[in-house]
């Protein structure tokens, strides 16, 4: 598409490098590598992560052009390769500029869509709606940040007829920059909602700072706002499309109807969905719709055949150590690349496999179809593609991977006892249109369990590690704490995100949890804090660093490093007790600590730390500054006696929001990156990670006189219906919340328990709510919930997380 030095020239920057290659894939993340000769990988320095810290990964996996910040990567030790760098003052300035150059190289038709909610959405039902009278452009995902709307502009292409792009924002300034890019001919605000409010001095501004987008449109789709908040000028070239009285069109939603009404017109259409948010979506829809000059009969038939849009995939655990991730929404080529693209980012050791079903509607030939399909296949180097439908088994001969035909999905499923054993150490990726009924394969290949599962979303995950990011200064460092199976919510999968965050370093307290990480490539250093004799060896082996805490702990790790021949000096962490009293070297030993430590050339001290007993409490704040200060002497002393500086951590996830001087270089963050912070001030910042969720078993009414459970414990004082839920105390639902002392939520009404908990099972009561037989039950998905659940057994929410016990699917979900 670009060749490197057409980049240089339309950017107006340097290119370093011998090779010139014909750029067709602008990548940021340095998980998605495929093309690598025709990537040209964008390194951004960010808040929170460095990109050009990847470019050593990436020329090893065949990468050869990089677009660098100036003083960010010396580029001199690749002088006589075959590397390539565009060197820019700012990268992220660089690419921008070249997509807007691309943009305007074409003249088809650009949607742009922004607002608060909803972007995604709409684009996507745009597309659904569109894709059989256009060759459609759009963001993958909800690429539409400052980045993200860059790399979806640069995917325009000679084929497309129309372009959807949609431009979200944070803060004033931001939209200028996106506008120019896109450059809408029709704009699209949806609702404006709170998202991103605490950016922008009011939602006025915010308002006007959306706008900015639209500004150079000819035509502008404008729903969930009134027409007054917008200048005149817009105004003439606007379509309002709103429940607001001012509108061009009024909106009237009735149950799974929408009325649009104006003084000429008076549509009605059926929709297959019944929520608020999902009808003025459709309403923003039909607005662009009638704009772009469909007659109100297609408009309906179309509108019918809507199809929810999965905003994220669903990963779970399969049979067989297989992985099993669910896209069954969408099914066309472009989101089947962004899922590929996914299964590619998963854990290495695993084979790749996809199961896809014939493909609707795509707009193109299906010979062409298919044959691309193949093609993206074999570049993704799929190792088993299993193929459904009738039209995909005609094409079976592209297919020159391992694969199998079905002609339906009952198909498969007869056939599926004997080929089950294919399916093993894979990740599988099922993708397939609705009327495929996936979610049947879904169900074989998923793991068997009962309904309980705790549902972790790594996206939340991250973005609490970003809000503590956000609160220390660059150069600390941040240990991630995965102790305890990762606070219940998985050690693997959480050590995994952290570490492609770019977090510095992982925590554990066994060994064994250590060697686990390791086993799934984790390569992030991990301190063990308690660490075995026993365990030594794993230890060493396994490249864990140990906590040492005690002088015979120092002395037992140091025979066992001579007794294995190891020479260079082995980095291990050094607990201070400053008060916990738990652990730890005190005050009294430093001095006989640092002449030993002298005397040991074995050992490297990485770090030195201590840990505090009432962070989080501000009745303990001058007792929490006694241990700040001797800490500070201890690290003061063993600094200086050792002769080189060493890493000082002190906080845990509460002192980090309130004790900010205590920070030195490294904090430890467990509970917050979980979702539950120390006050209620910061609890508003964090965003929920964990649902710990089943179903209802079965529902009875049970007549007053009677009783229920173990030892007819719960009496029965009025007829009441009873829930039996597939939770017991052997799930980590303690045997401490039954009898009324706690309960569950069943639409959102809080149901008490009845009688005794039992070991997998226990009851509640229902009378107050309309429910059925496979219901959805939350046990709890928000820090208020567990709170409440970890008062109820006179404990802390650290022991409600990590009580939910091994026997409960986990299940991961991502964008
Ligand atoms: C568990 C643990 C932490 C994390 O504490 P949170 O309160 O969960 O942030 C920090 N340091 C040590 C030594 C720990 O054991």
């Amino acid at each position: 598409m670009y060749t490197l030095d057409q980049i240089a020239e339309i950017t107006n920057i340097k290119l370093v490098g011998k090779n010139n290659y014909s750029i067709h894939h602008f990548l940021n993340d340095s998980r998605s590598v495929l093309y690598s000769n025709e990537t040209l990988f964008i390194a951004l320095r960010t808040e929170r992560n460095n990109g050009h810290n990847y470019i050593p990964e990436l020329i090893e996996k065949g990468v050869t052009s990089f677009l660098i910040s100036e003083n960010d990567f010396n580029t001199s030790p690749y002088s006589d390769s075959n590397i390539s760098f565009l060197v820019s003052i700012d990268p992220l300035k660089t690419i921008q500029q070249l997509a807007a150059y691309h943009r305007q190289q074409f003249s088809i038709p650009v949607i742009g869509i922004t607002g608060s909610n909803g972007k995604t959405v709409v684009k996507e039902w745009l597309y659904q709606l569109l894709k059989t009278n256009y060759s459609i452009c759009r963001s993958p995902k909800s690429y539409n940040s400052q980045i993200g709307v860059p790399l979806s502009v640069l995917n325009l292409n000679a084929s497309h007829t129309l372009a959807i792009f949609e431009a979200g924002i944070s803060q004033p300034g931001e939209m200028e920059t996106l506008a120019s890019i896109i450059r809408p001919t029709i704009g699209v605000l949806t609702s404006i909602g709170s998202a991103h409010d605490e950016g922008f001095k009011n939602r006025e501004e915010k308002i006007q700072e959306k706008i900015k987008l639209l500004l150079g449109s000819d035509a502008l789709i404008i729903s969930g706002l009134e027409k007054n908040k917008i200048s005149e000028s817009l105004q003439k070239k606007s379509v309002f499309v709103s429940e607001y009285n001012d509108a061009d069109l009024k909106v009237k939603f009735e149950n799974n109807t929408l009325h649009l009404k104006s003084k000429n017109v008076d549509h009605t259409f059926k929709i297959p969905f019944s929520d608020l948010a999902s009808l003025s979506n459709t309403a923003a829809c039909v607005g662009v719709m009638l704009h772009l000059g469909f007659k109100e009969k297609e408009i309906a038939e179309k509108i019918k055949l809507l199809q929810p849009v999965a905003l994220r995939l669903e990963i779970k655990k399969g049979i067989h150590n297989s992985l099993i991730i669910n896209d069954y929404y969408n099914s066309d080529l472009d989101s089947l690349k962004i899922a590929l693209t996914h299964l590619q980012q998963q854990n290495n050791r695993l084979k790749k496999m996809v199961i896809v079903s014939d493909i609707e509607q795509s707009g193109i030939s299906p010979s062409d179809l298919y044959h691309n399909l193949a093609d993206l296949f074999s570049q993704y180097e799929i190792d088993l593609v299993v193929g459904i439908g009738k039209e995909i088994i005609q094409h079976k001969p592209l297919f020159k991977s391992n694969s199998l035909f079905f002609e339906s999905t009952q198909n498969f499923i007869e056939q599926f006892r004997f080929i089950n054993y294919q399916f093993s150490d894979a990740g599988i990726l099922l993708k397939g249109g609705r009327s495929f009924g996936f979610e049947n394969i879904s169900r074989l290949l998923q793991l068997k369990s009962h309904d309980t599962v705790f549902e972790i979303d790594l996206n939340k995950l991250t973005e609490n590690v970003n809000y503590y990011r956000s609160l220390i200064s660059k150069e600390v460092k941040i240990m991630g704490m995965v102790k305890a199976m990762g606070y219940g919510s998985g050690s693997t999968e959480i050590a995994r995100t952290l570490q492609h965050m770019g977090v510095d370093y992982l925590a554990v307290a066994y060994a064994d949890e250590g060697v686990e990480l390791r086993a799934s490539h984790i390569s992030l250093p991990i301190m063990v804090m308690s660490p075995e004799e026993d365990a030594f060896e794993d230890i060493i082996n396994y490249q864990l660093e140990p906590e040492i805490y005690h002088f015979k702990v120092l002395r037992s790790f140091v025979a066992k490093l001579d007794s294995m021949g190891i020479t260079e000096p082995y980095p291990v962490h050094l607990k201070i007790d400053t008060g916990m009293h738990r652990l730890g070297f005190e005050e009294q030993d430093f001095n006989e600590l640092l002449k030993e430590l002298q005397r040991t050339p074995q050992l490297k001290v990485q770090s030195v730390f201590s840990h505090l007993s009432g962070s989080d409490n501000p009745d303990l704040d001058a007792f929490t500054k006694e241990q700040i200060r001797i800490f500070e002497s201890a690290y003061n002393l063993l600094e200086k006696g050792l002769g080189y500086t060493v890493i000082k951590h002190i906080c845990n996830s509460g002192a980090i929001t309130r004790f900010k001087e205590a920070h030195y270089n490294m904090v430890r963050l467990g509970i917050g990156m979980y979702g539950v912070g120390v006050n209620e001030k910061e609890q508003n910042k964090l965003k929920n990670v964990g649902t710990l969720k089943t179903r209802i078993s079965q529902i009875k009414n049970v007549v007053k006189g009677q009783t229920v459970s173990y030892n007819r414990s719960g009496k029965i004082n009025s007829d009441t219906k009873i829930a039996t839920i597939p939770i017991g105390y052997a799930d980590g639902f303690s045997r401490a919340l039954g009898n009324g002392k706690h309960g569950v939520y069943i639409q959102n009404t809080f149901c008490k328990t009845v009688g005794n908990i039992c070991m997998d099972m226990c009851m509640v009561d229902v009378t107050a709510i309309r429910c059925n037989e496979g219901e959805e039950v939350i046990i709890f998905e928000n820090a208020e919930q567990i709170n409440v659940m970890a008062q109820a057994i006179n404990s802390i929410s650290y022991e409600v997380l990590t009580s939910v016990s091994a026997r409960v699917k986990r299940v991961y979900v991502q964008e």
